[in-house]
Formats: structure tokens, sequence, C-alpha cells
């Protein structure tokens, strides 16, 4: 199958060319001639699978072949609502690499930053909006957008959506939509809340599935290493000094836990960066691109910051942190093993996490392979991380822990009692 099979113009299958697309992904093989159709689409499938092509290459075609009827000043004629900006911008790049022999303008908006270059985008015309729903509500709310003129309207990782709580700008953004429209709905995931949802975007869509299990778990290598929390540092290190690992996206289930794995790191003499919703907009973006452009191997994030990036050939997914929600395992480790390349997970997995492992397991339908040899398998749980101390001239001052309660048999009284770090060597 070729995208030429699949009805492609030429200004389309140009750009394809020139990305090096031999063949269209399942979805996309699935997907394009529904969309094609003009038919409704309810798609459960996740970023990683060619998700994106599958729904901007038919609309770029739709909007190139009917160009002559809207001439004039360009209308927002396609809008696609994604959760967070990483994924918009993506989604936008997306739009431009496929239709860049088209003539269709698109621009992306999300929040976070001012707003003066996205109205000026805005104001100079587009045909396809890429946008978070906060912002794009806000620039509604102003006048800079109208979407009376939206012929395809896209609800991008809608499970994230709710995750995230845009389930009710989400609903005023369709409240806002033209009943005459092309609805695209795509989700990794399908509970009742999104299918509820979907019912309330889509008329009679034609449904496309494309298995979690299909689309990464058979083409990454996985292996878990049982290691304890304490440990889990130490293993980190020992990995990435010793095995191959070209470039790895770590996860940690917390910010704070993400910046304690860099800071680590970088006293073990590993460069790493760190990307989680507390840093600004500017270091995020400097930290993905280093990482995308080679420049930083190892990036340390958080699901919600990670969600959608897209970089090829990332050699390594390592979960530093087990997720609770097995779907997240999916997500994660969807991230190498993109397209047609294949990657390698780990996952550090301490005694609490043995739940999460287990129901990973039967979602993916798959036993990981454990590691049993590695030297941190009986690393003691109460053994401190060693941290290489900054040299001082004075003696250091012991820290104080509050404790409440009768440790120190203090009759229920609020008692402080001192703490010191273990000397060592
Ligand atoms: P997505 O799911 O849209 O994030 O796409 C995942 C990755 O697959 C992106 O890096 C795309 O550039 C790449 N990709 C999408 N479609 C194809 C294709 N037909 N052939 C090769 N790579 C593709």
């Amino acid at each position: 199958m070729t995208f030429k099979d699949l009805g492609i113009i030429e200004p389309i299958l140009r750009a394809l060319e020139a990305e090096g697309y031999a063949h269209p992904t399942p979805i996309q093989e699935q997907s394009i001639p529904i969309l094609l159709r003009r038919k409704d689409l309810l798609g459960c499938a996740q970023t990683g699978t060619g998700k994106t092509a599958a729904f901007a290459i038919p609309i770029l075609q739709h909007l190139f072949l009917n160009r002559n009827r809207n001439k004039g000043r360009r209308k927002i004629q396609a809008l696609v609502v994604t959760p967070t900006r990483e994924l918009a911008i993506q989604i936008g790049e997306g739009f431009s690499t496929y239709g860049k022999f088209t003539g269709i303008r698109n621009t992306v908006i999300y929040g976070g930053v001012k707003q003066g270059q996205q109205t000026d985008a805005l104001s100079r015309g587009v045909d396809v909006l890429v946008a978070t729903p906060g912002r794009l509500l806000d620039l509604i709310d102003q006048g800079y957008i109208t979407l009376k003129d939206v012929k395809f309207s896209v609800l991008d990782e809608a499970d994230h959506m709710l995750d995230m709580g845009f389930i009710h700008d989400i609903r005023k953004v369709i409240q806002k939509l033209p009943a005459e429209r092309q609805s695209l709905f795509f989700s990794a995931t399908m509970p009742p809340a999104i299918m509820d949802l979907s019912r309330k975007i889509l008329g009679n869509p034609e449904k496309v599935t494309i298995q979690p299990e299909q689309a990464t778990a058979e083409k990454v290598e996985q292996a878990v290493y049982f290691v304890s929390k304490r440990g889990k540092i130490k293993l980190l290190i020992h990995l990435l000094k010793k095995k191959p690992v070209s470039s790895a996206l770590i996860f940690s289930r917390t910010k704070h836990g993400a910046d304690k794995i860099v800071k680590m790191l970088r006293r073990a003499d590993i460069q790493a960066e760190a990307i989680h919703g507390n840093k600004s907009q500017g270091a995020r973006q400097r930290a993905l691109g280093n990482f995308k452009s080679g420049r930083s191997s190892i990036l340390v994030a958080t699901d919600i910051a990670a969600r959608g990036i897209d970089v090829e050939e990332i050699s390594h997914v390592i979960n530093y942190d087990l997720p609770n929600v097995s779907e997240t395992y999916i997500h994660r480790i969807g991230r190498t093993g993109r397209a047609q390349a294949s990657g390698i997970a780990w996952s550090f997995c301490n005694e609490e996490e043995k739940a999460y492992l287990r129901d990973i397991q039967k979602l993916i339908n798959q036993r990981i392979p454990v590691i049993a040899d590695h030297p941190y398998l009986d690393y003691e749980i109460d053994e401190p991380v060693q941290v290489k101390a900054k040299p001082t001239t004075k003696p250091r001052k012991p820290y104080q822990q509050s404790r409440s309660g009768n440790a120190g048999g203090g009759g229920g009284t609020k008692k402080r009692r001192q703490y010191y770090p273990r000397q060592r060597g």
C-alpha cells in the first residue's frame, strides 16, 4: 500500500516523499480513506502511530482541492484542539511539512506566552488553526478568532484533555462550531466519559482502533529491574555509564523527583535536563530543543510534560517510577520505537510498585522480562544515597527535622529531634 493508492494528491505526495514516508502506517491506511469520504471519525490511537499525518493529510487535501472556492481573505477552516503546547507545536509542524507544496497556511496558539505573535499571525489570515483549549477560548473572547467558517474539527488526545480538566473548555469550544462540519476525535483510551463526549461531537462516526500493543509493545524491547527506592538512582547511574545509551527519556512521577534525578546525575558527571510544568515555557522549549537536536542526550520528564514528545531516535525510555495508570506505561514506552524504529524500555520497580507492574503486564498482555543481574538488586532499603558533599571549611550544621507525636517519648507534645547526616569513609 502506498499513499498514491490512497488517492493522495500530487503536492502532498511530493512532501511525503521528501519526508521519506514510503508507506502509510496502519492508522493512516485505515483513516485516510474514511476522511477523504468526508465521514466523521472516532480514532482510538495514541501519539507515535502516525496519527498526525492520518488527519492532517486528508484535511490538507480537502482544503487544497477547494482553494478556489475560498478566494479572498483566509478563514479558519480547520481547527485542531490538543491538550499541550508541545503537542500543538508538533501538529503545526506536521501541517507545515505535509502541506508545504499546497500553499495552505497554519498557525499554532497556546498559553503561557504573550499573545502578540499569535494574534499577528491570526490577523494575517490562516486556513488551519492548532490550539490548546484555554488560549483558544481566550482569543475567541477577545474577538481575534471566529470558528464560524470551520469545516473540519479535530479533538486530539481527548482522554488527556479530560485528565487535565479541560472538559468545560472543550464543551464551550464545541458550542461555537458550526453544525455542518466533519469531526474527528482521537483518544488513546476510551473510558465511558470519553465515549460520552465523543457522542456529543460526532454524528455516526466510523471507528478506527490501533491496539496499543500493536503500536508499541511489540516493537519495544522491555525489561524490568527490581530495585529499592533508594537504589534507583545508583542503578540509573550504573546503567547510563555501563550500557550504550545514545538518548534516554527518563520518567519521574513528580516534578520534584525529576529535578532531583537531574541533580544526582549531574553529580555523577552525567549531563541531563528536566522538563516539567514548573519550568518556564522558555526553559521547556530549550530543554526539548537540546534533546531533539542531540545536544543533550538525557531528558528527565513528568508524564504531562513529556506528552507527545516527538523525537525520533530516542534509544531508551526509562521508567524511573512506574506509573499507577497502566495506559501511561504504553504512552511512555511509545516515545521510543516510533514509526519504523525499535527501542528499549527499562522500568525500575520497587516493592510498592509491584502491583502497578502486574496491572501493566495485564494490559499489554505480556510478561516483561526481569533483569536480575544488577548490582543494586539487594540494595539496602535504609541505605542513604551518597551525595558528594560540596567542599566546605566550616563544620556542617546538623539539619533539623520536625516530628510530631511521641517518637522521643515526649508525652504527645511536639518535639524536635536532631538528625546528623551519616559520615562515610
Ligand atoms: P505521530 O503519531 O503523528 O506523532 O507520528 C509519530 C512519528 O512517525 C512522527 O515522527 C512522524 O514523522 C512519523 N511518521 C508518521 N507517518 C509516517 C509514515 N507513513 N512513515 C514514516 N514515518 C511516519
